[in-house]
């Protein structure tokens, strides 16, 4: 038996022998402190330079921060956010992007907007997200939107969880789950995630270097410094352990930088399963497939199987078999999209190369469990998982991440 199987064994034998089940036992014992994990959508790290975050500069500094967090490819929303409680590359997890097929399932086609879909297990079964890993070990899980937690993935739901709601304004999230803290010790949750999506919205629209951009960030950070006040004012603030990430960066995009696919290919040279920073795409034949692999201007495109090891990608089946991927702030589309669905504007997209710096995301932690001014070396996202599981005290499902990147973040 290891260290921490026989530091639980011997707390589960402690407990018994005093009468007390471990639910019994105070909510705010030293051994397990509630986790709050928040996500700010498309929160690029080089954001947190602008003097525009007090709340977060003050949690950073009584705590600890990265310098920048890796995202997972694909550089999209519900890939990294479930890299990110999981723990596993998409090419594990299976939410290959935001936008999917699958043979098992030939006449639909995943996205965001299909809610169906979204609330469908098929989808998600793929990992195990914190919050089943902490239901299935006895700690109650609180969600306040994060892709994922509309399914019961495995089975299992969060104790508490809402279908996603963008409407409902970023301070009364907040207050939702201050009153999580205010229930009873028997009903309180030991993990309580929250989602903001604001950043991502107006970066897409306005663009990462626009002042409406820098306005959203503002509220953003406003929602944590309600956050921090509500918890103090319980007296909680150095009690509860608390993480902040994103999911991704966000960089200019401009109607200047367009690759129109099919004025480069014959007409019916590929279907097209998603377009954009990437595009999926399925060629008509093998010839078809010859003329898209490789080096273009703007763009490259491989086969699957044959993707940049560092990606780290091209495995599962849901994924296209050649997948494209722009220069930064350059779009891939076809004519016809961009009839249906002009870009006339510049704007912000993610889903670029991993490594550019416009791409990185944040990793702000705060609470007893961490040790106040570290500052830790850019790490990838799906560390974050074993970090989350370690803090609850809980056995994590494998994974792709390192508890070695953030250990010194650690008491
Ligand atoms: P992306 O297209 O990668 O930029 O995804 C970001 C968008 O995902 C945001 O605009 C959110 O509104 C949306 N989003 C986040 N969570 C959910 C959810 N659970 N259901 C539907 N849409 C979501
Ligand atoms: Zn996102
Ligand atoms: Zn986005």
């Amino acid at each position: 038996m290891g260290v921490r199987p026989l530091i639980r064994f011997l707390r589960v034998v402690l407990a018994a022998l005093a009468g007390l089940t471990l639910a019994g036992a105070p909510a705010l014992a030293q051994d397990r402190r509630p986790l709050i994990l928040i996500s700010i959508d498309g929160f690029r790290a080089e954001y947190l330079e602008r003097g525009l975050t007090p709340t977060l500069g003050a949690l950073a500094e009584g705590g600890v921060r990265a310098r920048a967090m890796r995202p997972s490819f694909p550089v999209n929303t519900y890939p990294n956010h479930y890299s990110l409680v999981t723990g596993l590359r998409p090419d594990r997890h299976g939410l290959t992007d935001n936008t999917m097929i699958d043979a098992a399932r030939p006449e639909l086609k995943f996205s965001m907007g299909a809610r169906d879909q979204v609330q469908d297990r098929f989808w998600w079964d793929g990992g195990e997200p914190i919050w089943v890993t902490a239901e299935r070990q006895g700690v109650k899980a609180a969600t306040l939107f994060w892709p994922g937690s509309e399914a019961p993935v495995h089975g299992v739901r969060p104790s508490i969880w809402q279908l996603y709601d963008e409407t409902l304004p970023a301070f009364d999230r907040v207050d939702r789950l201050l009153g999580w803290l205010d229930l009873p010790a028997g009903e309180r949750p030991g993990l309580m995630a929250l989602y903001f999506e604001t950043v991502d919205t107006i970066g897409h629209h306005e663009g990462p270097d626009s002042p409406e951009l820098n306005a959203a960030v503002r509220t953003v950070d406003l929602s944590l410094a309600r956050l921090v006040a509500g918890l103090k004012a319980r007296g909680l603030l150095d009690q509860v352990n608390i993480v902040i990430v994103s999911d991704h960066g966000m960089a200019p995009i401009s109607p200047d930088r367009l690759i129109v696919l099919d004025e480069q290919y014959p007409a019916d040279a590929f279907r097209w399963i998603t377009m954009g920073s990437m595009a999926g795409l399925i060629p008509a034949d093998a010839g078809a497939e010859r003329l898209l692999v490789g080096r273009h201007d703007h763009y490259e495109c491989w086969r699957k199987g044959e993707m940049p090891a560092r990606l780290k990608y091209g495995s599962h089946p849901r994924i296209p078999p050649v997948m494209c991927l722009a220069d930064t702030g350059w779009t891939l589309t076809t004519r016809e999209r961009q009839s249906q669905r002009p870009m006339t504007r510049p704007g912000g997209a993610h889903g670029y190369d991993p490594e550019d710096p416009m791409m990185q995301a944040i990793f702000i932690a705060h609470g007893p469990a961490f040790r106040p001014g570290v500052v830790l070396a850019p790490f990838d996202n799906v560390s974050v998982y074993p970090l989350l599981a370690r803090l609850l005290d809980l056995t994590p499902a494998p994974n792709d991440g390192d508890p070695a990147d953030t250990a010194a973040a650690l008491r």
